[in-house]
């Protein structure tokens, strides 16, 4: 198997101030790709140790991958360094010195010298475009290896490590699928479907379980078995029916909003522990005001009362957390905005103000729309924020559920 090498350089990230999220990308996108992840480097912005390790990473793997360090700054080392390393010369981009002034230009009135800096190429390489950012990105053949300068910004990074992706893949590229799953515990799933799961032994199985996503099934193998993988995908599938509330890079939000577009109806929401947490979710999917219209974060029981229009004998008679209190809550938000469906929350995240018959992580979800108005309770675990962001999951998903049945 082929070997990689991630280098993620920057002062940034030796001192703490920022989180390395970049090699966590890139390795997973190499595994992918059929490489062996050998070592993950972070290099604080020092020409001569970025020299010396740039020099060990190229001799000693078959791919060597940098992030960070090709902007416009004095601290910016990462072409320098490699250029060093190599023994290869820097050569200017006129065309792109030229784009790069036009730019600066455009946004900052004049173009400073340095902006030339993020023209210079190592001699042989192949510049990759910068699509949302200026320092543009650089591969490059040498000895057999290759080389690829990523810059720091991972919405600069992504997008061009994924116009590379399949020029570098090799023969030990991988093929996976997953599939998302809420409220099927993992040992019951393993227990039930296991034998399904695992029929296929080229096919690895990983499960994970995480409280803010569920339960997630990756189902991984070699590309020459990729019907293998489809067909345990398909089938699970299939069994698992409507406990799978997303596959793939899909999101909760993303799966709602497309039943929602599908199927033209218009959505509020009505949200108290949350604080929002759910509308800030949804709007994530770009497009979502043709269906999404509002929200009320009715945290006081007096908004409650006044805004949402929930009688004040069952916030008294059942509390704010009750399944009479959301059925009102989605009802009043529905009438108020005007939609064809709405959600609500309320629940008890803590870490204060649980009782013996409602403990902390007592929350409520209810729907209101077309077929009448629904309620379920959930006892959710965890911190203030884990309950907060398991309750968006779990209210989303009762309106996955809800659509399903319209
Ligand atoms: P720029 O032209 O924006 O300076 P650059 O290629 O020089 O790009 P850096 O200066 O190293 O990149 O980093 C710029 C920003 O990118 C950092 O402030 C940080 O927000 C982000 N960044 C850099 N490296 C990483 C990383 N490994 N993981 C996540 N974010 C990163
Ligand atoms: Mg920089």
């Amino acid at each position: 198997m082929k070997k990689a090498i991630i280098l993620t350089i920057g002062n940034e990230i030796t001192e703490g101030l920022i989180v390395d999220t970049n090699s966590k990308y890139l390795s997973q996108r190499l595994k992918l790709a059929g490489y062996y992840v050998e070592k993950i480097l972070t290099l604080p912005d020092k020409l001569d140790s970025l020299v010396k390790e740039i020099k060990n990473a190229v001799s000693e793997a078959d791919l060597v991958v940098s992030s960070g360090g090709l902007g416009p700054t004095e601290d910016d080392l990462t072409r320098e360094a490699f250029a060093r390393a190599l023994n290869l010369r820097l050569e200017l981009n006129e065309f792109v010195a030229d784009k790069l002034n036009e730019r600066a230009i455009k946004f900052y009135g004049k173009a400073p010298q340095s902006v030339r800096k993020q023209a210079m190429f190592l001699e042989g390489a192949q510049i990759l475009e910068n699509a949302v950012g200026t320092a543009p990105g650089q591969f490059l053949e040498y000895n057999g290896k290759i080389i690829i300068l990523l810059p720091g910004p991972p919405n600069e990074l992504i997008p061009m490590f994924e116009s590379v992706y399949e020029r570098i893949k090799t023969e030990d590229a991988l093929y996976t699928r997953r599939l998302k799953t809420l409220g099927l515990p993992e040992a019951i799933l393993m227990d039930e479907y296991g034998q399904f799961i695992h029929s296929k032994p080229n096919v690895t199985v990983a499960t994970m379980a995480s409280y803010e996503r569920g339960v997630e099934v990756r189902l991984t193998a070699p590309i020459k078995f990729k019907d293998d993988v489809d067909e345990i995908f398909h089938g699970l599938l299939e069994l698992l029916g409507k406990y799978v509330y997303a596959t793939d890079d899909e999101e909760i939000q993303n799966v709602v909003a497309r039943m929602l577009f599908e199927k033209g109806l218009t959505v509020s929401f009505a949200e108290s522990c949350t604080g929002g947490m759910i509308s800030s979710v949804i709007v994530d999917v770009p497009g979502i005001s043709k269906v999404f219209k509002g929200s009320i974060v009715a945290y006081d029981n007096a908004i409650k009362t006044y805004i949402l229009a929930v009688p004040e004998q069952i916030l008294r008679m059942h509390g704010a957390v009750s399944e009479e209190s959301v059925r009102a809550m989605a009802q009043g938000v529905r009438r108020l905005i005007g939609t064809d469906l709405a959600l609500s929350v309320s629940g008890i995240a803590g870490p204060a103000g649980g009782t013996p018959e409602k403990p902390v992580g007592t929350v409520c979800v209810g729907i209101d729309g077309p077929i009448g108005t629904v309620s379920k309770t959930f006892h959710l675990r965890g911190d203030r924020n884990i309950i907060r962001k398991r309750t968006t999951l779990v209210a989303l998903n009762e309106l996955r559920l809800y659509l399903l049945k319209l």
